[in-house]
């Protein structure tokens, strides 16, 4: 038997404190649903931590027990220690996956790896969403059609000030006109970076059996392989005579 992937859900946790709409959608913390949902998939085992724990949950030997993290955040990007965004960097360099979901889009964590703005064109009209499947043989689409709806959702817009992702797996169209690169896949050092858009805090999109499929998916995408090259920069000595 293979040792399980180890996932650490990460979520901000406030809306669900404080908005009444949202914690009729998800009493228990959107964490707790991803999370429940990740533990019912063969060879995953996640658990969950959030801003308001000491160190948000991620301490260092969280993070040294955790393949894949997933991160969800919206109105208090700020308030994450840059002392742990600088630890969750070296662990994604060094190797660890991670997934960014909806709003994340924001956080100071995805702009850390990302270096730019990752700014985006918004609107909460509850329209709909058609998730077009645009690389049908990547692993993270696996088992899905062409494409997917999600009936209520806040609609991202195109410019999306994002590095050329290295591989693109979803376009999103929205009932009032706008398209965006809604599956984007990153790597940065050893890790697999992986953004998924669909996620706002007051639809129960994290129920919905297509996102909680690509969230499973990407956490298998975005595994570290087992190998044992470490970046690191040593005064290397040739392998060759050079005289
Ligand atoms: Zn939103």
């Amino acid at each position: 038997m293979t040792t399980p992937i180890r996932v650490t859900v990460w979520n901000e946790g406030r809306h669900e404190q404080t908005h009444d709409a949202v914690k009729a959608v998800y009493p228990n913390g959107m964490h707790t649903v991803i999370a429940d949902y990740l533990n019912g998939q063969p060879g995953i085992t996640a658990r969950t931590a959030t801003l308001d724990m000491p160190e948000h949950g991620l301490t260092e030997e969280v993070l040294a027990n955790t393949d894949v993290l997933t991160w969800w955040g919206h109105v208090a990007h700020d308030e994450v220690d840059d002392a742990i965004i600088e630890r969750v960097a070296q662990r994604v360099w060094d190797g660890m996956g991670i997934i960014f979901l909806h709003s994340a889009h924001f956080s100071k964590m995805f702009k850390r790896l990302m270096g730019t703005s990752c700014q985006l064109k918004w609107r909460e009209a509850n329209e709909k969403e058609r998730l077009w499947v645009v690389d049908p043989t990547h692993p993270i689409a696996a088992g899905l059609g062409d494409y997917f709806e999600l009936p209520h959702e806040e609609m991202y817009g195109e410019m999306f000030d994002i590095p050329v992702p290295d591989q693109l797996v979803f376009i999103s169209w929205f009932q009032g006109g706008e398209v965006f690169r809604s599956g984007c896949c990153f790597t940065r050092g050893k890790g697999k970076i992986f953004y998924f858009r669909p996620g706002h805090e007051t639809h129960p999109t994290y129920y919905d059996a297509n996102v909680q499929r690509v969230i499973g998916n990407a956490v298998r995408w975005a595994t570290p392989p087992q190998n044992s090259v470490v970046i690191a920069s040593p005064c290397y000595q040739a392998l060759e005579p050079l005289e």
